[in-house]
């Protein structure tokens, strides 16, 4: 720790968003402690994002294996070795860990292992030690939450951080909560070769993204042999001899070997000394203005502890703004509307900007025009043997509010539909950019010339 622990900014957490305000903040010239209590990197590199999408690698790996006489190839497929996934994605995690940790040396950041408390506005204590900041970054994060009176075992009823470290497939599974999280698991452990069941109290799976989203991705889980029981809440769960029976307010019950409980993530804020030193918060969650700043001056937060979108290249924008307004140089906030999202699964659900129903209830229903591409007609889809739509929604006579894409590999293509929204391009402008063939992104370029009007390999 630095001779007399005084820095220019001190920051409480070491995920997502409190590293990236640490780099760019020591990029700037200023003397940086982190302080973490775990490993930097936080909920997405050790529990989150990267270790999720491996073993839905390893899941796509598996099918393909299963359907490769479908192209031709001959393989057999013997089954997961469970030991040999969590080498794989621990090998991931490990090896982007230590890129992590030689970033924090080589911007000279001082890591202080321990866990920490505000104990004033400037100051947060750790080992026993106070060190204080000419600015303070709060970045403690999220965990999972649970359900009241649903106890979470580790054994029978998981969280998703259960669910990383397990050594075993499971033979079922239920799956409360069909949002991001929830269909991840499902996707996976389906691909695995578990028997699954999701249970969503509301009417459709991935229930914040466009309608037609959801009712695509239902669809191809249906055909996948996932099972999900929607728009009715979960009742109650209840130990049997070998697993859990769930039960729903309709009365149905699932059995399964486990629940893995996915209704969402809290923030991590209780008994860290916030309120106390005067932050405000809500529900846990700490209240900030568009720059990420707390009711108390000099103290910032920033990630999932914050109620923005929980999402790790929001933790990360939010954490590089922090650092450049701390450091003057006057940063955009944040338009939250233009931050992609993408649910992993297979097939992929990735979107941007307003859904159809948002759309019209701001603009009005005759002010609001779509078109739905069905990736029957994209020849690389077709390779792929993936289906899906890319469906944009415009305004009329006017830039695209939307893009909504369901498919395998479509998360890449939220790449282009970010610029599209971000840079509010009229369908006809896009129309004129070439795609390359044969390509998925040539999907997002006819959905666009339809919508100009002069569309391509499109029929009715
Ligand atoms: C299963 C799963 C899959 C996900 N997949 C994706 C995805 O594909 N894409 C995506 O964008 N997002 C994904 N997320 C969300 C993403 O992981 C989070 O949005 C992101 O990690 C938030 O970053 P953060 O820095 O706010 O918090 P965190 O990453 O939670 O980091 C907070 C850090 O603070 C530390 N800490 C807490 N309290 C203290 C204390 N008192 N003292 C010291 N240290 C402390 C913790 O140990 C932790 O390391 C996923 C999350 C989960 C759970």
């Amino acid at each position: 720790m630095a001779g007399d622990n005084q820095f220019d900014l001190v920051i409480l957490g070491g995920g997502s968003g409190g590293y990236a305000c640490a780099f760019r903040a020591a990029d700037l010239g200023m003397s940086v402690a982190l302080i973490e209590k775990a490993e930097v990197g936080g909920t997405c590199l050790h529990r989150g994002c990267i270790p999720t999408k491996a073993l839905l690698h390893a899941g796509e790996i598996a099918d393909n294996t299963r359907e490769a006489a479908q192209f031709g190839v001959a393989a057999t497929f013997h089954g997961i070795d469970m030991a040999a996934v969590n080498s794989y994605k621990d090998g991931v995690v490990g090896q982007l860990y230590k890129g992590l940790q030689g970033i924090v040396k080589a911007r000279k950041i001082e890591f202080i292992a321990g866990e920490g408390k505000l104990v004033s506005a400037n100051t947060v204590q750790v080992n026993g030690q106070n060190v204080t900041g000419k600015n303070v970054v709060l970045a403690t994060g999220s965990v999972p939450k649970s359900l009241p009176g649903l106890e979470i075992d580790g054994n029978r009823i998981i969280s998703s951080d259960h669910a990383l470290k397990m050594d075993f497939v499971p033979a079922s599974a239920i799956i409360l909560g069909g949002g991001v999280i929830g269909c991840e698991f499902a996707s996976v452990w389906k691909s695995f070769g578990t028997d699954v069941t999701i249970i969503e109290g509301l009417p459709h799976l991935v229930p914040l993204e466009d309608e037609n989203s959801s009712k695509l991705l239902e669809r191809a889980f249906r055909r996948r042999g996932i099972k999900y029981e929607l728009g009715n809440f979960f009742s109650g769960v209840e130990y049997t001899e070998n697993g859990v029976r769930a039960s729903i307010a309709n009365g149905k019950t699932v059995e399964a070997d486990l629940m893995l409980v996915a209704v969402g993530r809290g923030p991590v804020s209780a008994g860290l000394g916030y309120e106390e030193a005067g932050v405000a918060t809500d529900r846990g969650y700490v209240k900030v203005d568009q720059y990420c700043r707390t009711s108390v001056p000099g103290v910032y937060a920033v990630g999932d502890l914050i109620p923005t979108l929980q999402l790790a290249h929001v933790g990360f924008a939010e954490g590089i703004m922090v650092a450049e307004h701390i450091a003057g140089l006057n940063p955009a906030p944040i338009d939250y509307d233009g931050v992609p999202r993408v649910t992993y699964s297979h097939p992929e659900v990735a979107s941007m900007g307003l859904t159809e129903a948002q759309a019209k209830t701001k603009y009005g229903d005759t002010a609001v025009k779509t078109f739905n591409y069905d990736l029957a007609g994209n020849g690389k889809s077709k390779i792929l043997k993936t289906s899906g739509q890319v469906k944009v929604v415009q305004q009329v006579d006017g830039p695209v509010l939307g893009i909504h894409m369901v498919g395998d590999r479509m998360g890449e293509l939220v790449g282009e539909a970010q610029l599209i929204f971000n840079w509010e391009a009229l369908p006809q402008e896009v129309a004129q950019l070439v795609h390359a063939h044969p390509t998925q992104t040539e999907a997002m370029g006819e959905a666009m010339m339809a919508l100009a009007g002069k569309p391509l390999h499109v029929h009715d």
